[in-house]
C-alpha cells in the first residue's frame, strides 16, 4: 500500500527488509507504473541486488523498460559475468550504448568478457567517445561539447554518424572552432574518414596511427557502426607491449 500511496519512506523500510528473492517477487507482480515508481524508489545497487535473484531472460524486459542511465547504473553494479550474460542478449548496437554509459572500468572489463579478442581494436578501445549527428548545426555541437567534455577521453576529434549509427564523417575541434555557427556538420565535416574494424590486429592499429598521424581513430563493427575510439596514449602501451615481448624473444 505505500507504493500506491507514493509514501517512498515507508515503502522503502518495508522493502528493504525482505530478502531479495521475495523483493523481486514482489517486483514482479506489479504492473508498470508502480514498476516505474519502484526504479524510482530504488537506487541501483539496491535494484541490482533483487535483480541478481531474477532469471536472465526476465531482467531482459525490466532492463529495457529503465531509463538507460538506470539501467546502465545498474549493470555496473551487477557482478560483472552477469552483466555480461544480459548483454549477451541484447543486439550489438544496444551493448556499445550501455557500455558507453557505465563505468569506465566496469565497461572495459565487461567489454572484454564480451568476446573482443586479445589484441584486437575491440580489446583496446574506449566507449568513452562523443557522438554527433550530420544534421547539428556547429551551434549545437559547441553546446554539446560543454556538456559531454568532461567525461569523454578525447574531444579532439568529433565523429559523426548518421541516423543508423554509421560513421559518416569526422571533424577535429578546430574544423568545429572556426566554423560558422549555422553551419550544418554535414556540410563542414570530412567524410573519408580512417576507421578500424573491432576485429583489426592491434599491431596493425598501431601501424595506421603511425601512417596517418592522427591522435585518435574510430572503431567500428561489421556493420560499420562507430563503437568505441582508440587513443595514442592506448597505442603507446601496445608499442611497449609489443616492444618487450620482442625484446624477450630476443634474449
Ligand atoms: P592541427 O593544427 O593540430 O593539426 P587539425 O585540426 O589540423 O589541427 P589534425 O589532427 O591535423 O587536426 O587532423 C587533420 C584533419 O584530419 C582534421 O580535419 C580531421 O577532421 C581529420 N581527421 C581526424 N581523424 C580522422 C580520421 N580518422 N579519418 C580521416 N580524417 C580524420
Ligand atoms: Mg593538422
Amino acid at each position: 500500500t505505500s507504493l500506491k500511496k507514493d509514501d517512498i519512506r515507508t515503502f522503502r523500510e518495508d522493502f528493504l527488509e525482505m530478502h531479495t528473492y521475495e523483493q523481486a517477487n514482489f517486483f514482479k507482480e506489479q504492473d508498470k507504473m508502480l514498476r516505474r515508481r519502484i526504479y524510482g524508489y530504488l537506487s541501483p545497487g539496491e535494484f541490482a541486488e533483487l535483480m541478481e535473484s531474477m532469471e536472465i531472460e526476465e531482467t531482459i524486459s525490466y532492463i529495457t523498460e529503465m531509463n538507460p542511465y538506470y539501467s546502465g547504473a545498474i549493470l555496473s553494479e551487477l557482478p560483472v559475468d552477469d552483466a555480461v550474460d544480459i548483454l549477451n542478449l541484447m543486439e550489438n548496437e544496444e551493448v556499445a550504448s550501455f557500455l558507453s554509459m557505465m563505468e569506465r572500468e566496469v565497461a572495459s572489463e565487461i567489454r572484454q568478457l564480451l568476446g573482443y579478442e586479445e589484441k584486437t581494436a575491440g580489446s583496446i578501445m574506449t566507449t568513452e567517445f562523443i557522438t554527433i549527428y550530420d544534421t547539428q548545426t556547429a551551434e549545437q555541437v559547441m553546446k554539446l561539447l560543454k556538456e559531454k567534455a568532461p567525461d569523454a577521453e578525447t574531444i579532439y576529434y568529433l565523429y559523426v554518424v548518421d541516423e543508423s549509427a554509421k560513421l559518416a564523417g569526422v571533424l577535429s575541434l578546430r574544423d568545429l572552432i572556426i566554423a560558422p555557427e549555422d553551419a550544418l556538420i554535414r556540410e563542414i565535416m570530412s567524410e573519408k574518414v580512417v576507421a578500424v574494424s573491432v576485429a583489426k590486429d592491434q599491431e596493425e592499429v598501431a601501424q595506421i596511427f603511425q601512417d596517418y598521424d592522427f591522435l585518435a581513430l574510430p572503431v567500428v563493427d561489421f556493420q560499420d557502426r562507430l563503437i568505441g575510439i582508440i587513443t595514442f596514449d592506448d597505442i603507446l602501451d601496445v608499442l611497449e607491449e609489443e616492444a618487450s615481448e620482442d625484446y624477450s624473444m630476443l634474449a
